[in-house]
């Protein structure tokens, strides 16, 4: 099961993040795929609002991760940079600091990945319109889902 939504402008986009509040969990993974430019980083500000971050968000690609407190504290990382090399980062300490983790170009760490996790996939269609596909692995994420379509 996956869930289909478009977004027209990056409004929708912000608000589709900012709408998966009310079902937060700790120890919460979300996986962004799609080509630079399609909305990854604009998501994870989405969710970031939400979660009352004042701090703004930017691309952590010369990072990989960062952290930012909030009501939950938020893991965003950018793997763009590190692919298989990720292991060097323990990345698996993340999943359970009782935060957020979400993180960009999740493809290139599939085998890294937890089994139960939320995908969200990123397709631009064109100029201000994408499509954003949810796909949910477990029992919490699809519940995650259908609070927010
Ligand atoms: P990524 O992290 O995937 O590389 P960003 O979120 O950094 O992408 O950038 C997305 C770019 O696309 C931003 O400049 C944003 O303003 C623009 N944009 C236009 N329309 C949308 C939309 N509907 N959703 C998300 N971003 C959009
Ligand atoms: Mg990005």
């Amino acid at each position: 099961m996956s869930y289909r939504v478009v977004s027209r402008n990056e409004e929708d986009t912000i608000v589709l993040a900012e709408n998966i509040e009310s079902e937060k969990f700790p120890n919460m993974v979300i996986c962004l795929y799609g080509d630079l430019g399609s909305g990854k980083t604009l998501f994870v500000k989405g969710f970031a609002n939400a979660l009352e971050i004042d701090e703004n968000v930017t691309s952590p690609t010369f990072n990989i991760i960062k952290e930012y407190k909030g009501q939950m504290d938020l893991y965003h990382m950018d793997v763009y940079r590190c692919g298989s090399q990720v292991e060097c980062l323990g990345l698996e300490e993340y999943f359970t600091k009782g935060g957020i983790v979400m993180i960009e170009w999740a493809d290139l760490i599939e085998d890294e990945l937890p089994k139960e996790r939320l995908d969200v996939f990123f397709e631009v269609l064109e100029n201000d319109t994408r499509v954003i596909r949810l796909k949910p692995y477990g029992d919490k994420y699809e519940d995650v889902c259908e609070a927010v379509i």
